[in-house]
């Protein structure tokens, strides 16, 4: 990104320098007004900082100027100036500059040029779609997407933008209202829309001639975001599209935030283990689930043994660090479908998905080994396990009773001595009657 800086005081030549070059904008510093516009004439810029008092022209009058010139005639102007009256500000804001600023301090400066620079940069990244039928139309907006530093892929149909749309992920989409062949911009964006994913909200750029008038209503009617006119003007067209591409990419930024916020809530802090609010909104699912498509599914529920000494030996924060890496080897020791969770204090439960009963004690009692041979700490410790389990075609039972089951078998391992496998049978439950 380049920017011009027409500005005569040293001082605020350096300052601005440096606030700029720290954002990584390369800059080109004139000190008159002449040399700002000699500057112009050679070279493009994504941004202009012009001084209100230039020695051999007032700022206002040459931001007029730019504003009547084709090339500088949408590009950010700062104004900067010592002076805060309200009637300069107005002046400033009439004669077309973008911002004003005050030269005094640095803070405002880097706060004002760090917004605007973001502002421009986010335009900068993006996979656009693009369905134009005309190669020479194509190829001149194909260049100013370039340009803009934005990926580009062209198709001439619907058909083909819309395969594409499936295949890839785009920023946005930009299409033609008419087109040759079966599908119109219109097919096309109704496509996008009822698409059965999330993919369906990707901002949509219409292109379409002045005498389209009934066809644009239409194709705004359909779901497009905005359309522009051709032949486009190339500074409306990055305005038009950067306002897209940043709401989306907005939007996304929202919605991983949410989705961080949603991982904080089912993840338990001390293990980073899946917590009881997630079982208790999704365990029933994956029982249901089971029983419907007649497959199998197991749980274990454990517990570690008289953890409570270890607290009151070596204090909480010791016993803090056992449980994290306990959290840690169960899930290292599990499959990615199946769902850690920790229980409470010192339990911990796991919901195995297409595991039968067999398995289920196969891998609870590696689990138990495992967990004895750990040495969290430099400690041995260990767990006693109980197992229940919903064979194919099985029993329809809720995942309450399922847990119930588990639970009870874990009674059976401890009072059998800790350290061990129980198997949920009546024979748990008359013991622990
Ligand atoms: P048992 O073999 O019968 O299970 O004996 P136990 O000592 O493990 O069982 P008990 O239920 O008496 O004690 C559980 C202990 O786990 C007591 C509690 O202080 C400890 N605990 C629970 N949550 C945490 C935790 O988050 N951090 C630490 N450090 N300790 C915890
Ligand atoms: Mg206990
Ligand atoms: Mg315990
Ligand atoms: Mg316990």
């Amino acid at each position: 990104m380049k920017a011009l800086v027409i500005e005569d005081g040293k001082i605020h030549r350096q300052m601005i320098g440096l606030v700029l070059e720290a954002l990584e904008v390369e800059v080109h510093m004139v000190p008159s007004a002449e040399e700002g516009l000699a500057a112009l004439a050679g070279e493009t810029f994504d941004l202009i900082s012009l001084d209100l008092h230039l020695p051999d022209m007032d700022g206002l009058e040459l931001c007029r100027r730019l504003r009547t010139n084709e090339m500088t005639r949408l590009l950010p102007i700062v104004l900067l100036t010592s002076e805060d009256a309200e009637s300069t500000l107005k002046m400033a804001y009439g004669a077309g500059v973008t911002e004003v600023l005050r030269k005094t301090s640095i803070e405002e400066l880097q706060k004002t040029f760090t917004h605007l620079v973001n502002r421009l940069r986010r335009i900068h990244t993006g996979r656009v779609l693009y369905v134009e039928d005309s190669p020479t139309t194509a190829q001149l907006t194909i260049n100013t997407l370039n340009e803009m530093g934005l990926e580009v892929d062209h198709h001439q149909s619907g058909e083909d933008a819309l395969e594409a749309f499936w295949k890839r992920d785009y920023d946005v989409v930009i299409t033609d209202v008419v087109l040759e062949g079966e599908m119109s911009g219109l097919n096309v964006v109704r496509g996008i829309r009822s698409a059965p994913t999330e993919k369906r909200e990707i901002p949509v750029l219409a292109v379409s001639g002045h005498e389209d008038m009934s066809r644009r209503v239409e194709i705004l009617r359909s779901g497009a975001n905005d359309y522009i006119e051709k032949p486009i003007v190339e500074d409306e067209f990055k305005a038009r599209l950067g306002n897209l591409i940043t709401s989306k990419q907005l939007l996304d930024q929202v919605r991983s935030q949410q989705e961080e916020l949603r991982k904080l809530a089912v993840t338990d802090q001390l293990t980073g283990l899946y917590n009881r609010t997630y079982l208790a909104e999704t365990a029933q699912k994956y029982v249901s689930s089971a029983i419907r498509h007649q497959e199998s599914i197991s749980l274990l529920m454990l517990d570690l043994d008289k953890f409570k000494d270890i607290n009151d030996s070596l204090g909480h924060a010791v016993g803090d660090k056992v449980l994290a890496a306990i959290g840690r080897m169960l899930t290292s020791r599990c499959r990615e479908e199946d769902v850690v969770a920790r229980f409470g204090g010192e339990e911990f439960i796991i919901l195995l998905p297409r595991c039968d009963l067999e398995n289920a004690i196969y891998k609870a009692e590696h689990l138990c080994q495992f967990i004895h041979e750990l040495q969290p700490e430099g400690l041995t410790v260990s767990a006693s396990f109980g197992v229940s389990s919903i064979h194919q075609g099985g029993r329809h039972i809720d995942f309450e009773r399922l847990l119930k089951e588990a639970d009870t078998a874990l009674y059976a391992a401890k009072d059998n001595g800790r350290n061990r496998v129980e198997v949920f049978s009546e024979d748990c439950l008359k013991a622990s009657a």
